[in-house]
C-alpha cells in the first residue's frame, strides 16, 4: 500500500517531532496511522495556508510543504460564526485534524491540527480539556497563556496549556501557521470561550 499525501505529511511531523525536545516529549508518535475517508470541505483560508514558505524555518519546512499539499483535499473546519468573531476572522483562519478521532488519520487518542491565521488578527482567550501543544510551522504571533507571560513564538517555538488553561493568541503583520497537539482529555473539540473563573 503507498503511503498517501496524509500519511507524507504525517511522517514530516515525525520528523520534525523527533528534533524537537518538547514536541518529543509531549506525545509520541506512531510510525503508521490508517487514512480515513473525510470528504473535502473548502473554505476561504485554504488558499492562505502555507503560501508563506519564506517565514518556516529550515526544520519546519518540509512540514508545512507537506501540509500545504493537502489544502485542496482537507476538511478545513472554523470553531466559531460570523456573528461570533466578524466576516473577516472566519475569512483569513482555519484548521483541520491531520490525525484524531475525527481526522484524515485515525488517531484514537490524540488529536493533530494544522492551524492558520492571517496577520492583524486577535484569537480571544479560550480553554477545553485536552492538554495542548502548539508548534509555530512559519510565521510569528503572540501566545498568551494565563499565568505566564504574553511571547511572541516563530518558527519551531512551543507553548504548552494545561487542561482548561486559557490561552489565546495575536497576529500582528504576519500570519501564523501552526501544528496544535491533543493530548488527556480530546474527546470535545468544544472550546469554552473567557477565561477560566478562579
Ligand atoms: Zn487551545
Amino acid at each position: 500500500m503507498t503511503r498517501d499525501a496524509f500519511q507524507s505529511a504525517w511522517d514530516a511531523v515525525r520528523v520534525l517531532s523527533s528534533g524537537t525536545p518538547a514536541l518529543s516529549a509531549f506525545t509520541e508518535m506512531p510510525e503508521m496511522l490508517e487514512s480515513r475517508h473525510l470528504p473535502a470541505q473548502d473554505i476561504p483560508a485554504s488558499r492562505l495556508f502555507g503560501t508563506d514558505e519564506a517565514a518556516a524555518s529550515a526544520g519546519t519546512l518540509s512540514v508545512l510543504q507537506a501540509a500545504k499539499v493537502l489544502t485542496p483535499s482537507a476538511h478545513w473546519l472554523r470553531h466559531y460564526t460570523e456573528d461570533q468573531v466578524g466576516a473577516d476572522f472566519m475569512a483569513r483562519y482555519g484548521f483541520f485534524e491531520l490525525a484524531g478521532p475525527d481526522g484524515h488519520l485515525d488517531w484514537p487518542d490524540h488529536r493533530a491540527f494544522f492551524a492558520y491565521w492571517g496577520p492583524g488578527l486577535h484569537y480571544d482567550w479560550h480553554h477545553h480539556a485536552a492538554e495542548e501543544l502548539y508548534i509555530v510551522l512559519s510565521g510569528e504571533a503572540e501566545f498568551h497563556v494565563d499565568g505566564l507571560p504574553t511571547r511572541t513564538l516563530g518558527p519551531g517555538e512551543t507553548s504548552h496549556h494545561a487542561s482548561h488553561q486559557s490561552h489565546a493568541l495575536t497576529t500582528r503583520d504576519r500570519s501564523v501557521t501552526t501544528l496544535v497537539l491533543w493530548r488527556g482529555e480530546i474527546g470535545a473539540k468544544d472550546l469554552t470561550m473567557g477565561s477560566v473563573a478562579a
